[in-house]
């Protein structure tokens, strides 16, 4: 193609909300084989909202939203996001007074009365966040981080976290002082075009692949109802680049998509880097192209207009 066309493509590009970071890029687009896509907030709307919450103790739900809301709340992950919000609402309409005993209270304004204080927080990435609430531990996150603290579940959780995961749904689980205390389901709807854009992938002869930290029932409900046969689940944030350069091993040409921070390595690692335009700043740093609309739809835009500015006979 001449600079010409090039350029003539970069505004085409522009004109759809699509940024184009270089010529390079542009070409290569036309021979990807592969579209890995992260799952939260790529290939789903990435507006989390708690579904359910269950205590498998004693301990009462409105204390419980209180310990995990608390933990969570120097989170900024978007399932902490979700769970914040509902114990807000849950405090917030039911009147329900948290202070059980001595438990001090966190007086950062009015509508977080119900929040507890917390200690040594700490977010550990691809698997949830930890503190201390009155010295004791809360543990608030997947399996892997439970098992790893050598918490164990009962079957009647785990067969209620297995039915929430059959749903799509992202299971949370929590402890506290050591044992196991309850679950929170947690959905976050697939994006309107989402389906629909797969398939059209799908008919140009490239492969959609699903990534993602989330446990693998939900990856792959979720991978059910969007169309997506290949899932790689249970993703630790450092190993998507490693699942792009897997894929790239016999030569495939490997386009990544994506919003997160999680994201970055992956983007940068594939040949083709393609960033939500509401994606994090290191995200759209690290992308070849950059998407303002929003819309999935614009994976296959990227795909066209590289295959018709560099057209060849395919
Ligand atoms: P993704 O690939 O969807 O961006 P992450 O790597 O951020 O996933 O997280 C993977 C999994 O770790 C989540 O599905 C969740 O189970 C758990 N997790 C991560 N951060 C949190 C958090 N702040 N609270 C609860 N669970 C978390
Ligand atoms: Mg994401």
């Amino acid at each position: 193609a001449t600079p010409t066309a090039v350029m003539v493509a970069t505004g085409v590009g522009a004109s759809n909300g699509v940024l184009i970071k270089g010529g390079d890029a542009l070409e290569r687009a036309q021979n990807v084989r592969y579209v890995i896509f992260d799952k939260t907030g790529t290939l789903t709307q990435g507006k989390a909202t708690v579904t359910t919450a269950k205590t498998f103790s004693a301990m009462e739900l409105g204390y419980f939203l209180s310990l995990v809301a608390s933990a969570e709340a120097s989170s900024e992950h978007p399932l902490a996001r979700a769970i914040v919000d509902y114990a807000y609402h849950f405090h917030f309409f039911n009147k329900v007074p948290t202070n059980q005993g001595s438990t001090k209270i966190r007086k950062d304004n009015f509508y977080t009365e119900w929040l507890l204080e917390t200690s040594e927080f700490s977010a550990l990435p691809g698997r949830g966040v930890q503190c201390l609430v009155d010295g004791k531990a809360v543990l608030v996150g997947n399996r892997s981080l439970l098992t790893e603290n050598g918490i164990s579940v009962p079957l009647e959780a785990e067969n209620f976290l297995i039915e929430l995961e059959l749903s799509s749904k992202t299971g949370i689980l929590v402890a506290y002082d050591g044992s196991f205390i309850g679950v929170l389901g947690v959905t976050d709807p697939l994006k309107r075009e989402a389906a629909v854009v797969i398939e059209g992938l799908k008919k140009m002869g490239v492969k959609p692949v699903m990534v993602t930290g989330d446990n693998r029932r939900t990856a792959h409900a979720v991978a059910k109802e969007v169309g997506i046969q290949d899932v790689r689940a249970e993703v630790m944030p450092a190993g998507k680049a490693d699942v792009i350069r897997s894929f790239q091993k016999d030569g495939s040409v490997v386009a990544m998509v994506g919003d997160g921070i999680n994201d970055s390595p992956a983007l940068a690692a594939a040949d083709v880097g393609i960033a939500i335009g509401t994606g994090t700043d290191i995200a759209i740093e690290a992308a070849d192209y950059v998407l303002m609309r929003n819309s999935l739809e614009d994976v296959i835009t990227v795909i066209d207009l590289s295959r018709k500015t560099f057209a060849r006979i395919r």
